[in-house]
């Protein structure tokens, strides 16, 4: 009887919702457990994208880096008016094993002047824009090659405590790497700005579609400009230190429908679809 209710759950996967388990910043590729046209699905209030894959039906959805570690509903919908499929999963969310550490400055180095501080807020509302900026490319299968070769120097999410108190948690992944090191697209993409900013030095921010974007920061040099479209692995800029940075390096951060992710997570998987 076991038996038999085993081969009856095998061959019947598709009957059930199913549990997920992701951390935060994680991404999260699931196959529709429902045919039919018109299929959409939806997780944390936001509709996200389905991909195709070997003819299957793959979702990718976002868990941002600030998301609350409990259990969300993802809700599968297809078909029209007339007939009307749904499924819901859940994927319960962990907390995300992030670097912490703690250094002690003079307060001097950590504090910025008015026109320093105006030039911030100027700079980091631009790159929110950029980040919600939408493009026409479209990636049938938006899986990343890594844009440069280097040692991770600082890994997303890594918290700082700076004389005791929080700074934001690291927003990308920082790649170590000699000064003129090409940066490739990850993906293909249109560019959505060029900048040269306070912190960031040297910045480009690109759109890849399904409200994918990225950004590279501390840039020897930008060798694109506004409004220019890329290829996946198209060489578009140099490794640097430029802006407030203590070495060369690639800062790179990746936000997927507004959602801070770990870049790693966009790379080829092991284990996912
Ligand atoms: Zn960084």
């Amino acid at each position: 009887m076991i038996r038999l209710l085993l081969v009856l759950l095998l061959i019947m996967p598709q009957a059930y919702a199913a549990n997920y388990e992701a951390a935060q910043g994680d991404v999260l590729r699931i196959l529709s457990p429902i045919q039919g046209n018109h299929l959409t699905v939806r997780a944390f209030d936001k509709a996200w994208p389905i991909f195709e894959k070997n003819g299957q039906k793959v979702a990718w959805i976002a868990v941002h880096l600030k998301t609350k570690p409990s259990a969300y509903d993802i809700q599968w919908s297809s078909g029209g008016a007339a007939f009307v499929s749904q499924s819901t999963d859940t994927v319960q969310i962990t907390q995300g094993n992030f670097r912490i550490s703690r250094i002690t400055v003079e307060k001097k180095m950590s504090s910025f002047d008015e026109a320093a501080l105006k030039r911030i807020r100027a700079d980091s509302a631009a790159i929110k824009k950029a980040y919600k900026t939408t493009v026409s490319i479209q990636n049938t299968w938006p899986e990343m090659i890594i844009p440069t070769e280097g040692i991770v120097s600082t890994p997303f999410a890594a918290q700082r405590y700076v004389n005791g108190n929080a700074r934001s948690p690291h927003s990308g992944l920082d790649i170590a790497a000699p000064t003129g090191t090409p940066v490739k697209a990850p993906l293909a993409g249109e560019v959505v700005l060029v900048a040269d900013m306070f912190l960031n030095g040297i910045l480009v921010v690109i759109g890849h579609g399904n409200g994918i974007n990225t950004i590279y920061a501390h840039l020897n040099k930008a060798l694109v400009k506004q409004g220019d479209i890329l290829k996946q692995g198209d060489v578009f800029a140099e490794v640097g230190t430029t802006g407030r940075s203590t070495g060369p390096h690639l800062h790179w951060g990746v936000q997927f429908n507004g959602h801070k992710i770990s870049p790693l997570r966009m790379l080829k998987q092991q284990g996912n679809p």
